[in-house]
């Protein structure tokens, strides 16, 4: 199943250990991530939610991926099992942690931000999307007395007014901010934190937003290279990112969406 997509193989992640989480199928970020981290010799652990176990199975083993523990983020008992397992698993040391983990109310990413948002579906997106990405920032840290890479996933609708994003967007500047001050935080310690933006993709998450079929065509129409943003290209960046080639490279937001983001007006409105 790995051979979905067409990952570069090589040593780039040779003797390298780490966690991936947020694999729910193949269509998953986080699956062509870890296809491409694995392609390039990396040992990794998937942390997923108890639900997806069925299908995460075979997933990994296609790949040799021999650690799966199920992890509800908003759980703290769940959190403390999981990262047990990992640290079981890794002599309690990894290299790198890929956060690909976001939640909101279907409802609520419809129509009108300011009319649709309560107070409980708010609170709910900003525990899963953002506040989980510190607790597995503090909890992947230390377990990386080496120094290490952490990487997480976010989308253009946290700089920019995106119809329906609503909630997400919210969260996402959030979550992109939390980069940063972890990327200080954790900087003296060897560890750089990064975000990958990408362009809109098509899997469950995407499903769960009104108009997310818009949202692909629209980036399609409106990004530079008129393409959609690759599985491909975004596993490449977290290559990058999660890789002593990122050596230099922490507590950047790297947009990997065809260009979708320098745009004003799409192409063919010029004429
Ligand atoms: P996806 O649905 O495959 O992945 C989301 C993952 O979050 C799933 O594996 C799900 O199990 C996990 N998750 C949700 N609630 C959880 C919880 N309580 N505990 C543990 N895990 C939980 O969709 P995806 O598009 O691959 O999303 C991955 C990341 O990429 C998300 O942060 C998403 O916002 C981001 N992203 C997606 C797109 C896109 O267009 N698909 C674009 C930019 C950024």
């Amino acid at each position: 199943m790995a051979d979905d997509y067409q990952m570069p193989k090589g040593e780039l992640m040779r003797g390298k250990r780490g966690v991936v989480t947020g694999v729910a199928n193949h269509q998953s970020i986080a699956w062509g991530i870890a296809a491409q981290l694995a392609a390039q010799g990396a040992e990794m652990a998937f942390l997923h939610l108890p639900a997806m176990e069925r299908r995460v199975g075979p997933l990994a083993e296609s790949i040799g991926v021999k650690t799966l523990a199920a992890v509800d983020v908003t759980d703290e008992a769940s959190m403390d099992a999981a990262f047990a397992a990992v640290g079981e698993a890794f002599g309690g040391e990894i290299d790198f942690f890929v956060h690909s983990i976001a939640f909101a109310n279907k409802d609520e990413l419809k129509g009108s931000f300011v009319d649709n948002t309560s107070r409980e579906s708010f609170l709910r997106a900003m525990d899963i999307s953002v506040f989980s990405f510190v607790d597995c920032a503090r909890r992947a840290a230390a377990m990386m007395p080496n120094g290490g890479s952490i990487l997480t996933l976010t989308y253009l609708g946290a700089e920019r007014a995106i119809p329906n994003y609503n909630t997400m967007g919210v969260a996402k500047a959030a979550l992109e901010s939390a980069v940063r001050y972890a990327a200080r935080d954790l900087g003296p310690r060897g560890i750089r934190v990064n975000a990958i933006s990408a362009g809109a993709m098509r899997t469950l998450s995407l499903a769960g937003i009104s108009g997310g079929r818009g949202m692909l065509a629209q980036g399609r129409a409106m990004s530079a290279l008129g393409e959609d943003t690759s599985m491909e290209g975004v596993a490449g960046a977290a290559l990058w990112l999660l890789s002593d080639l990122g050596r230099s490279t922490t507590g950047e937001v790297a947009h990997v969406d065809a260009g979708f983001h320098i745009m004003g007006l799409a192409a063919d409105s010029e004429g």
